[in-house]
This record gives C-alpha cells, sequence and structure tokens, in this order.
C-alpha cells in the first residue's frame, strides 16, 4: 500500500461516512489523505443538463458545436442496439469569476474517444493510440507464432500417426518425441500471449494519471482504493474526466450532475433523462481523492 494512503478505514467504516452526506450530493467519495469525504452537489448544473437534453432532441447530435457534423456522433445510435449512455455537466468558474461549463460523455461515444465541444478522456490519448499500436503489432507477431506452432503440431501429430502405422519402433520414438515438442512450443507460445496482454493492462492503466485540486497527480492504480481489482472502465465516467479536466485547466468546480439519455439500459437500471449520483462500482473509490482540494 502507498504511504501515503495515511487512515485507511475498512469499507463499513466509509460507508457509514457516506450515509452523513447531504441528500443533495451528486458526486462524492472518501478521501485517504484527508480520512473524510469530499462531495459536489448539483449546484445550478441540473439548469445546463436540461439545455444539453434540449440541444440533443433539436439536432440530433453530440457535435452540434461543429459546423462538419460526424455521422458518428448522430444520438440516433442511443436509440440502437447498444442503448443509451450516460453525460455530464460541470458548473466551474475561472480565475476572473467567469462561469464555465464543461461536457462529457461516459466512456467512447459510438467507437469515438473525443468530439468537438467535450472534454476528453482522463487517460493520455497520444499515449494511447502509441501504445495500442505497438500491443496489436505485437500481439499479432505472436498471433502468427502461434499459428505457425499449431501447424508444426499438426504435422507432428500426423507423422506420429503414419509411424505408428507403418514404421519401426526406432521411428515412431522419434516422432512421438518430435510431436511432443511441437505442443510443448504451441502452449509456450499461446502463454506468452496472454501473460504479454496481461502485462499491457497495466501499462494501459499508467496512462490514467488523475489530476485533483491540490494540484496531486497520481496513476489510478494508486488512488483506487478498494482491495478487490480496478473494475474495468474506471475513469470513464463522466464525474472523473470532468473534474480531472477542470483540475488541469484551473477551473472550480461548483455544481455536477449526470443525465441518462436513450434506450434503457438492459439491467433497467438506466433510464432516458432520469439523473443519477456518480456510481459506486467505478467512481465512488476515485472522486474523494479527485475533489480533494476544492
Ligand atoms: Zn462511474
Ligand atoms: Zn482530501
Amino acid at each position: 500500500m502507498p504511504d501515503y494512503i495515511v487512515a485507511m478505514k475498512n469499507i463499513a467504516d466509509i460507508d457509514h461516512l457516506l450515509t452523513a452526506l447531504p441528500k443533495d450530493a451528486t458526486c462524492y467519495g472518501y478521501c485517504p489523505d484527508c480520512d473524510e469525504v469530499h462531495y459536489l452537489t448539483e449546484g445550478n448544473s441540473r439548469k445546463y443538463a436540461l439545455e444539453l437534453m434540449a440541444e440533443f432532441e433539436q439536432n440530433k447530435r453530440i457535435d452540434f458545436q461543429s459546423p462538419d457534423p460526424e455521422p458518428l456522433f448522430s444520438t440516433d445510435s442511443l436509440w440502437e442496439k447498444r442503448g443509451g449512455q450516460m453525460f455530464g455537466v460541470l458548473e466551474c468558474v475561472d480565475g476572473d469569476g467567469n462561469t464555465v461549463v464543461l461536457r462529457a460523455f461516459s466512456g467512447q461515444f459510438n467507437t469515438r474517444w473525443q468530439a468537438e465541444g467535450w472534454v476528453p478522456p482522463t487517460f493520455d490519448l497520444v499515449g494511447y493510440y502509441q501504445l495500442m499500436a505497438k500491443i496489436e503489432a505485437a500481439v499479432q507477431q505472436m498471433t502468427d507464432d502461434i499459428e505457425s506452432c499449431q501447424q508444426k503440431a499438426d504435422q507432428g501429430k500426423l507423422k506420429f500417426e503414419e509411424a505408428m502405422g507403418s514404421g519401426g519402433r526406432a521411428a515412431q520414438k522419434d516422432c512421438r518425441r518430435q510431436m511432443k515438442e511441437a505442443f510443448k512450443a504451441l502452449d509456450l507460445a499461446r502463454k506468452n500471449r496472454r501473460t504479454y496482454s496481461q502485462s499491457m493492462m497495466n501499462v494501459f492503466l499508467d496512462l490514467y494519471q488523475l489530476q485533483n485540486f491540490k494540484g496531486n497527480q497520481r496513476a489510478i492504480l494508486n488512488v483506487f482504493y478498494e482491495d478487490r481489482g480496478i473494475p474495468t472502465g474506471t475513469g470513464d465516467c463522466c464525474a472523473p474526466k470532468l473534474l480531472h479536466n477542470a483540475a488541469q485547466k484551473g477551473l472550480t468546480p461548483l455544481g455536477l450532475t449526470e443525465f441518462y439519455f436513450g434506450k434503457a439500459n438492459k439491467a433497467s437500471t438506466r433510464f432516458h433523462k432520469e439523473f443519477y449520483p456518480g456510481c459506486k462500482n467505478k467512481c465512488q473509490p476515485i472522486l474523494g481523492y479527485m475533489l480533494c482540494g476544492l
């Protein structure tokens, strides 16, 4: 455990602290550094969320600020198979007292991480594309290796079967040994690819360097305090995207609203135009850190 986590509480204690929150908190989490829960309410942000919904309904796309619409950014996709999505707005104030409103969609929008008028992901996007290219090339190489090992193993098996039918004892023994070696090589090639993919997961997570309002920047693996493995997509929800971007720009958040737009999700826990607080599974274990310093 990193030494800056000074007073780690157990989950039951943290849940107890969370129940003492104001009812109108929309974004909150336990901060191990301060040993307390930090939170934001919606402030005036719901007004901007309602405006955003109206923009979606009027323009039927999320890149309505761009003069040149991209078909992928049509909101039609939110009513199709993949279903709706979470969106968030963060009302902020800049150093001169001007209101700045940031917008975010959760995860990707229709395969895209970035769209005009929306905050970028919390991970380093350039590093991400470089890493993806590197991983794809390496995985392709390993897949080719597996295929060639597979061919050798198949041939070895065939030769062994032939030898069993017609060959002498020495030839049979030789073929058996060769076949065994070929299968061993195949196993190893498969294992190599598996190990590589797993190790790349941590390299990928390292691209998430979360900034908070104390001026700290920390890898997401050091921020997520629960001891249960970090869920896929942690850091990709609207709240962390918005807070990270505001912290980077030196803005002070005042209120946050997240809402769902589109066809209800399969689990029937998210409904069109309903408002939801930051999620418990992925967001709460990082939001305390992210809100720290406000
Ligand atoms: Zn979340
Ligand atoms: Zn704190």
